[in-house]
């Protein structure tokens, strides 16, 4: 889709491990389009992620198709490969410059959990991240969402649905053998089973 001359686009960006992809994250998704009048949010599997590297996180080509399954039905969703496919840890300064460079027609809004926006501090190059993006915090079941400290013009808190769901908790319920139906996508659990993850609670080296 080409966009009439000088309009820009509103593409959020929501960066994740993804392992799994649940329905929390495409809930945050689909409401933050809504909410903010995006034309496309595109999700960004982690390359290797440099807050997880105390676990084996699945690799990455495993997560980018999980992340692919879950979105194909929904028009206005994407997936991006551009932190799998580079070398190294992912920081999201790094994935808003490519994205940035790829659609220099769009206003980029970063998605972000609660509990990943405390930590916003402490990323790389926070200053050009609000350069790069607006962001949009939603809430999350178990964290409290607070924009202290954090530019108020650049970050704008939402409430979306509670969803109690993580990723954590559905690799937890495979190792256990309980099930991870309706908390994620059909085709995820169906993927999940296919290649055998979180069954040891260790998963497969990248
Ligand atoms: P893990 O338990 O492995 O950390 P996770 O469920 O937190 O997995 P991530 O891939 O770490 O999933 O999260 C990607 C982004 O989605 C983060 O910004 C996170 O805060 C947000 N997010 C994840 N789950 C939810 C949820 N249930 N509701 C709202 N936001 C969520
Ligand atoms: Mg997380």
């Amino acid at each position: 889709m080409t966009p009439a001359d000088g309009v820009r686009r509103r593409l959020g960006v929501m960066g994740g491990t993804f392992d799994p992809i649940h329905h929390g994250h495409l809930v945050a998704a689909s409401e933050v389009s809504s909410g903010f009048g995006l034309d496309e949010v595109v999700f960004v599997p982690t390359g290797q992620p440099w807050q997880k590297d105390q676990r084996a996180v699945s690799p990455a080509e495993l997560r980018y198709l999980m992340t692919v399954i879950a979105t194909a039905s929904n028009p206005g969703f994407t997936v991006s490969r551009v932190d799998v496919d580079r070398p190294g840890p992912t920081y999201t300064i790094d994935t808003l410059r490519d994205l940035h460079a790829q659609h220099p027609d769009a206003d980029l809004f970063f998605i972000t959990g609660a509990d990943a926006l405390a930590e916003i501090l402490s990323w790389k190059d926070v200053d050009e991240l609000f350069e790069l993006a607006q962001f949009v915090a939603v809430t999350r079941p178990g964290h409290e969402l607070s924009g202290a400290g954090l530019p108020a013009d650049r970050v704008t808190l939402f409430e979306v649905p509670a969803m109690a769901i993580s990723s954590t908790a559905c690799r937890e319920r495979v190792r256990t053998g309980m099930p991870v139906w309706y908390l994620v996508p059909d085709g995820v659990v169906q993927f999940i089973g296919k290649y055998g993850l979180y069954r040891t609670g260790e998963s497969a080296e990248r």
